[in-house]
């Protein structure tokens, strides 16, 4: 978990970390993030000398934004948690529930590489795929709260089984996970990850070559997919993945490119705000709350 006091034009004034500690079940997590804003708040009280004014979370899986609710989570194992209402008992101030995605990707729009574009699309590539789709200032949620869900575009027909339950997801060829296991597969050293790939492209191995093609152009394939859709200014490609910086980036410019035909390109840039982009993007959410009544002066408080 990650913590933050942040101030209205999202400038980082303090954060903290913690072990989520997801192995003693979902109660305690919800405890322990409980117990983590309390403690937020006492620190904006002993700083500042008054509580953050308002209070953001984002957190992972299916997420009623509007209900306030953390409906599921398969990693964290909880089951329709009332975070939003929980969150306001415990702390007093009105708090704002997101998703981490797309609060991720709300941070990068308004104050990373996304910064004054009016239609973006962020797309993280760690241990799976995600997107948040960015519009005036906004990310959209869906009907559902589904929107964005790239990594589950097909892009390979009878391909490899997802967990999603379909075949051939983006997500089995372009997140940081299956490309660190294609590559061990490949190279024949089953601890070799993504990053190791990378460098072995850059050196010159024939196999990371082919191994990295592949991914570049499925990631193509799905991105050209979304940007048809959605015809985005600019697409942020972030994760464990665009680590990689130009490895990855210039081949994928010339891979979209290469597909389009009447869609406009958008500018293809890296993610700016690292892992800490879920933490400011909660706290944008908390100050989006409080955007009629603002007091400059008091940091908002968040926790993803
Ligand atoms: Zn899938």
């Amino acid at each position: 978990m990650k913590a933050a006091l942040v101030g209205a034009d999202g400038e980082l004034l303090h954060q903290d970390r913690r072990a989520t500690g997801r192995e003693r079940g979902p109660d305690a997590v919800v405890a322990d993030i409980l117990g983590f804003a309390a403690d937020l708040r006492a620190h904006g009280v002993r700083r500042y000398g008054e509580p953050a004014s308002a209070a953001g979370v984002a957190v992972p899986g299916i997420v009623d934004e509007s209900g306030g609710v953390a409906v599921y989570a398969a990693n964290l194992g909880w089951r329709d948690v009332p975070l939003r209402a929980l969150l306001t008992e415990r702390l007093g101030v009105p708090v704002a529930l997101g998703h981490d995605v797309r609060t991720g990707g709300l941070a990068e729009g308004r104050i990373g590489a996304g910064r004054g574009a009016d239609r973006f699309l962020f797309v993280p590539l760690g241990t799976g795929i995600a997107g948040a789709i960015g519009i005036d200032g906004r990310v959209e949620a869906g009907a559902h709260g589904f929107a964005g869900e790239i990594g589950h575009i097909v892009v390979r027909q009878q391909g490899a089984v997802c967990p999603c339950g379909q075949r051939g997801c983006l997500e089995r060829y372009a997140s940081a996970a299956a490309v660190g296991e294609a590559w061990a597969a490949a190279c024949g050293d089953p601890g070799a990850d993504a990053a190791d790939c990378a460098k072995a492209v850059e050196s010159g191995d024939v196999r990371a070559r082919r191994v990295w093609q592949d991914t570049v152009d499925a990631l193509a394939d799905g991105l050209v997919t979304a940007l048809t859709l959605l015809d985005p200014r600019t697409l942020i490609i972030g994760g464990g993945l665009a680590e990689a910086g130009e490895t990855l980036f210039t081949p994928l410019r010339e891979a979209v490119r290469r597909r389009v035909t009447f869609q406009k390109l958008p500018s293809l840039v890296p993610a700016a705000l690292g892992d800490t982009a879920g933490c400011l993007g909660a706290g944008l959410l908390a100050w989006d709350l409080l955007a009629d009544t603002t007091d400059p002066s008091s940091p908002s408080e968040v926790t993803t």
